[in-house]
């Protein structure tokens, strides 16, 4: 036996050892290449979101040649056409959203999921909700830095810092970041931090405000979600979101939040959640409409049912506070809800 085995190890002539190698190689090489469709389907995301143009020829001629500039001992031709097969498949990710016309039409493909805490209250806090809410596949991340509390004796969020741990978090979590600014200057200065500027309910009717934001995000298309002020008329709410859409950015997203009746006479809610406004405000605008439940009802309890009947009225989105550890959260704890409690809302 030991004498025949030797035999085959002569024939074999260590081709075995090599061919193993191969199939090694072959597994690396194409888990590398998984790995760079993933990258370049985020750039193509972040295009869409930016309304930047999304095939970039110029880009992919300087990669092939940069590649060829160094010898890997492979044929130029054969470099050439690796890498166009590569772009290829790179592109068809675009080509599947192609006949999206606009980066509204994409968001309302499907509900998009806005959620994170009330306020980032540390690095640390943020980075755990963000780590369960991207294994939920939640995409957006929200968390006030500049926060508009109704007394100047409240807590008033980490400003700058805030947003450098809120995008840090994001970006470390593949998601994007979703921060109320309360003045111009705020998103001016944090502009590369802010993926998502969030205009609130008590600056709706900041016309300054919406016409600067709408400036400022004029080139590149940065998405806004603008809040319904809570006693604004659906009307106002649309000449709000106008002042925006005629500084030059399209890219508005309008959010309702509950308006104010008579909840504070004999009703444990904290507004009154405006529902059916979803249904009108469809009817008046193809701008996407997305319900907030946590400032809506106020408590925890009810975030789920409200989130669910929103969906079911047709609403392309939610903006849901959730907190790794709810009673603790330093503002808004009633309404907070675990991460995990996401997994009771439809098509999440
Ligand atoms: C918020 O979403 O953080 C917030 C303050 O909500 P609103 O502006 O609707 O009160
Ligand atoms: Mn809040």
């Amino acid at each position: 036996m030991e004498y025949v085995q030797n035999v085959d190890d002569i024939k074999n002539d260590g081709i075995k050892n090599l061919r193993d190698d191969i199939d090694k190689i072959d597994m690396e090489l194409l888990e590398l290449l998984s790995q760079r469709k993933a990258v370049s389907d985020k750039i193509i995301h972040k295009k869409l979101l930016r309304s930047l143009p999304v095939l970039d020829s110029a880009r992919e001629k300087e990669i092939v040649e940069r590649c060829l500039s160094v010898d890997f001992g492979l044929s130029d031709s054969f470099v050439n056409k690796f890498f166009n097969l590569i772009f290829d498949e790179s592109k068809r990710q675009y080509y599947k959203l192609e006949r999206f016309n606009s980066v509204l039409d994409y968001i309302k493909r499907k509900p998009i999921m806005i959620a994170g805490p009330c306020v980032v209250e540390s690095e640390e806090q943020i980075n755990i909700i963000a780590s369960s809410l991207s294994a939920l596949g939640v995409k957006y991340l929200r968390g006030g830095t500049f926060k508009p509390r109704t007394s100047p004796n409240s807590f008033q969020g980490l400003g700058n810092l805030g947003v450098k741990y809120l995008s840090e978090a994001a970006r470390a979590h593949n998601m994007f970041s979703v921060t109320e600014i309360l003045e111009a200057e705020q998103l001016e200065e944090n502009y590369d931090l802010i993926d998502v500027v969030q205009i609130g309910s008590r600056s709706m009717t900041s016309y300054g405000l919406l016409k600067s934001v709408g400036a400022l995000t004029a080139t590149d298309g940065k998405l806004v979600v603008l809040k319904r002020g809570f006693s604004a008329t659906l009307t106002e709410f649309l000449q709000a979101a106008e002042y925006i859409l005629q500084a030059g950015n399209p890219n508005v997203i309008l959010c309702l939040r509950g308006i104010r009746t008579f909840e504070q006479i004999d009703s444990s809610l904290r507004f009154t959640p405006d529902l059916a406004s979803i249904l009108e405000l469809k009817e008046r605008t193809k701008l996407p409409v997305i319900f907030d439940p946590s400032h809506s009802v106020g408590r925890s309890d009810f975030v789920v049912e409200v989130s669910n009947a929103a969906l079911q009225l047709g609403a392309d989105g939610l903006m849901i506070e959730t907190h790794h550890s709810p009673a603790n959260s330093k503002v808004d704890a009633n309404q907070a809800i675990m991460p995990q409690s996401l997994l009771n809302i439809l098509n999440l």
